[in-house]
């Protein structure tokens, strides 16, 4: 049931919505004061305020301002119900409430107008879900959960910016299953997807609640360590490869009680905070460069790593000058 807070210091205008509103289903709260209202609203939110302007104590205005400054209450509309009148106060009145109903009022009006802010409301809340729920799935790969590549870009830039302001190191882990083809040619390409998802969920248990965790399709998983220098994230990757040893996956299609073992490799790249001494005079390199030198980096210890026989971790770490010259010449 749809709940409306009317807020009106006559007492016979107040009874007459609140008589009116039920009539009609709807459930009513009634203040008489500003001070009352607000009270009620924190305790539980209304869909729909009414609310008159002149009381004594906090004015209507006063009291749509305060629910417009908290981001809890300022989705819910207000309709301000008032014997005032002039133009200015209708003005004033439309910049914090949804529509303005004059005293005395006629009773099919506010009926009216209560529903069309209702079914205004809705719609508002109805695409604000749709458009958080698009910008979730544009930014999370969907047989995971975790970061894709789009979501974890943005996250590397940011983790960037961070590090360089307070002079902090940051890793990066770029994990890569071994031989995954033959998981998905001998048991299947649905125990591959389940064998991806133990994997990210192995990830998402085993790293810290700061840091980003990604798959970027495939076979290939990304973790960005904020604050952290090489020593902390080979052991974060050592770890995450000798749990992947250890912990032999269910295989259902296999037979009963049958499992499969896989592993990982990785390669580690962790900016260290520059000196100042190798880039004296040059102008500060882009994050661009610098997040695609790190990718760079940590890519060609993970083929290393591939290159040395599998299920290792190999890493570097290295400044910012040293960094940006994994990059491409092409991003400057
Ligand atoms: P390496 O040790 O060199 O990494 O060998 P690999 O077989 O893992 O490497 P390669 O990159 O040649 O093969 C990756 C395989 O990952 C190819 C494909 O069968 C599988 N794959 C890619 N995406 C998916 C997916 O979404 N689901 C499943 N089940 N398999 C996938
Ligand atoms: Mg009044
Ligand atoms: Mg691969
Ligand atoms: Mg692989």
């Amino acid at each position: 049931m749809e709940r409306i807070l009317v807020v009106e210091d006559s007492p016979e205008i107040a009874s007459l919505m609140s008589l009116t509103l039920r009539m009609e289903g709807y459930g009513v709260v009634t203040a008489s004061t500003g001070a009352r209202a607000l009270q009620l609203i924190a305790a539980d939110k209304p869909s729909l305020i009414l609310m008159d302007v002149m009381m004594p104590g906090l004015t209507g205005f006063q009291v749509a301002e305060q629910l417009k400054g908290d981001d809890a209450t300022r989705d819910i509309p207000i309709i301000f119900v008032t014997a005032r009148h002039e133009v200015d106060d209708r003005v004033q009145g439309l910049e914090v409430a949804v529509d303005y109903i004059s005293k005395p009022f006629a009773v099919p009006e506010l009926l009216a107008r209560v529903r069309a802010a209702l079914r205004m409301q809705k719609l508002q809340s109805e695409l604000k879900a749709s458009n958080d729920q698009l910008s979730k799935l544009a930014i999370t790969d969907p047989l995971t959960g975790l970061y894709n590549r789009r979501g974890f870009d943005a996250q590397l830039e940011d983790e960037l910016h961070r590090a360089r302001r307070f002079r902090q190191p940051l890793g990066l882990v770029v994990f890569d299953l071994d031989r995954f083809k033959s998981v998905n040619d001998s048991y299947g390409h649905a125990q591959g997807d389940m064998v991806l998802q133990s994997f990210a969920e192995a990830l998402l248990n085993l790293s810290r609640r700061v840091d980003k965790v990604a798959r970027f399709g495939g076979e290939e998983f990304a973790v960005l360590l904020p604050n952290t220098d090489e020593v902390g994230a080979k052991i974060f990757a050592e770890k995450v490869r000798i749990a992947v040893e250890d912990t032999p996956i269910s295989c259902p299609s296999c037979g009963l009680g049958k499992t499969i073992s896989v592993t990982v490799s990785g390669g580690v790249a962790v900016l260290v905070p520059s000196t100042g001494a190798n880039n004296d005079g040059h102008v500060p390199l882009s994050i661009t460069r610098l997040a695609e030198g790190l990718f760079e980096m940590a890519d060609a210890h993970l083929y290393r790593a591939k290159q040395g026989g599998r299920n290792r971790i190999e890493t570097q770490s290295a400044n910012e000058v040293e960094v940006a010259r994994f990059a491409s010449a092409a991003n400057p």
